[in-house]
């Protein structure tokens, strides 16, 4: 039986999932978890935390794996010298110091562009010229990019998922010409479809691990399309939103969605497109007023079937960006009842109504019909709020089938030696 295995370098630790060909079922999941804060993990770290999971893979499943894909956080990136090696420390995903070059990269994006802001990759890349090393470094490189580097080899090769936010056109295929007239002097990643077989594993790789010669490395993906990859979403109207600290839709349509001011842009998805966008409000809010183990106890008590309409906006902080373009949007947590049930029937609801505000937004501006709502993160295992979700937004609301970005990552590797025959690059 053949087997496929994903690999996600998320924010908190690196997990593999070895998939089979027949059911898609999981055949060993190994972890790596990082013990430091993102801010002192270095390359170095990431090259022990995959050959620790390569290792853990049972040797009788390492030699059925006929594909190994890799996903990494958006927008974690570094340079390399010719060689590979790393010219400096990678700027995280979460890094914001190319805010500096914001005003300079506006002169040069059209407006509302996704590397207009402080966090993309371009901005990163751009702050990274007045770096003393940056006359050795000969390629930029994503985190997945160079994880999938030290395993087939070639320098220079990343994926249209991780390259949106470089400045890739993903509907023409091509860097544009506005940055190309940038002129920077790296190399640019050479980009293909996610999932696109890349090569065989380097031999000493293959020898070490004893995995077989017809293993092929494919193009990744970031962390958060693996999760929605792994979650069962297929079809254009189907979604899947995410309940975790902070609420993130993403909707499968046949049209394109983009605009910045609202947070929201659209990565490719084969002939389709995965819009988006993310709110501030979700689980960090309730975190504030309840435990766990109260949000599960209290929930139970509440009656899903009627609405309580305490007309809350659940927030930490003012400021919301999507589906209220708003900085100084204040937080709506009054009246607050005196019984907790209450409270939380009334919270659970409020985010009830940003999702579905989420979800109605997306289509306004041309996403496809929403069908079906997949559900992941800490809240997805809350029947109640799931109920409630179910009554509001009038659709079939379900848990994700599985939530592991490297679950997804699998799927993909999968599908893309399926699908394709190896690109021979550097030939
Ligand atoms: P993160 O985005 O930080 O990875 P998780 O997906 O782990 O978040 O989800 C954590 C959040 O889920 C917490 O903020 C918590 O309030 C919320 N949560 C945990 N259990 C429940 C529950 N039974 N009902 C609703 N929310 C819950």
């Amino acid at each position: 039986m053949n087997l496929y295995l994903g690999i996600d370098f998320g924010t908190s630790g690196a997990r593999g999932v070895v998939i089979d060909e027949e059911a898609y079922c999981i055949q060993a999941e190994v972890r790596y978890p990082f013990q430091d804060s993102t801010a002192t993990i270095t390359p170095k770290i990431w090259q022990e935390a995959l050959f620790v999971l390569l290792e853990q893979i049972p040797d009788q499943l390492r030699r059925k794996i006929k594909a190994i894909a890799i996903n990494g956080t958006s927008s974690t990136v570094l340079l390399v010298d010719a060689a590979g090696n790393p010219t400096d420390a990678p700027l995280m995903y979460n890094d914001a110091r190319g805010s500096l070059l914001l005003e300079h990269l506006r002169s040069i994006a059209p407006p509302n562009h996704t590397v207009l802001s402080a966090t993309s990759s371009l901005a990163k890349l751009l702050w990274m010229r007045q770096l003393p090393s940056f006359s050795e470094a000969r390629y930029f490189l994503h985190q997945a990019d160079w994880l999938g580097f030290l395993l087939h080899g070639q320098l220079g090769i990343s994926d249209y998922h991780n390259a949106l936010k470089l400045g890739y056109d993903v509907e023409e295929l091509k860097y544009p010409e506005w940055l190309e007239k940038l002129q920077i002097p790296i190399q640019l990643p050479h980009v293909l479809t996610p999932g696109t077989p890349i090569a065989e594993l380097r031999p000493e790789i293959m020898d070490k691990f004893g995995f077989s010669r017809d293993c092929l490395v494919c193009a990744g993906t970031t962390d958060s399309i693996a999760a929605f990859l792994a979650s069962g979403a297929k079809l254009p109207g189907e979604a899947v939103t995410s309940l975790g600290s902070t609420l993130v839709l993403k909707l499968l349509s046949r049209t394109r969605v983009e605009d910045a001011r609202y947070g929201i842009y659209s990565h490719r998805l084969g002939d389709l497109w995965l819009t988006g966008g993310a709110s501030n409000t979700g689980g960090a809010v309730l975190k504030q007023f309840f435990t766990n183990a109260e949000l599960e106890s209290l929930s139970r008590e509440i009656d899903a079937s009627i609405a309580r309409e305490l007309d809350y906006y659940p927030l930490l902080k003012a400021g919301d960006r999507f589906p209220i373009n708003d900085p100084n949007l204040a937080p709506r947590l009054e009246p607050r009842p005196d019984n907790p049930v209450e409270f939380l029937h009334g919270l659970l609801e409020g985010i009830t109504r940003i999702e579905a505000r989420g979800y109605e937004l997306l289509q306004q501006m041309g996403a496809d019909k929403l069908s079906r709502v997949y559900t992941a993160g800490g809240g997805a295992a809350n029947d109640t709020w799931t109920a409630i979700r179910a009554r509001y937004l009038q659709i079939p609301v379900v848990a994700s089938v599985y939530t592991e970005a490297a679950y997804g990552t699998a799927l993909l590797g999968m599908e893309g030696v399926k699908n394709s025959n190896c690109v021979t690059i550097f030939s």
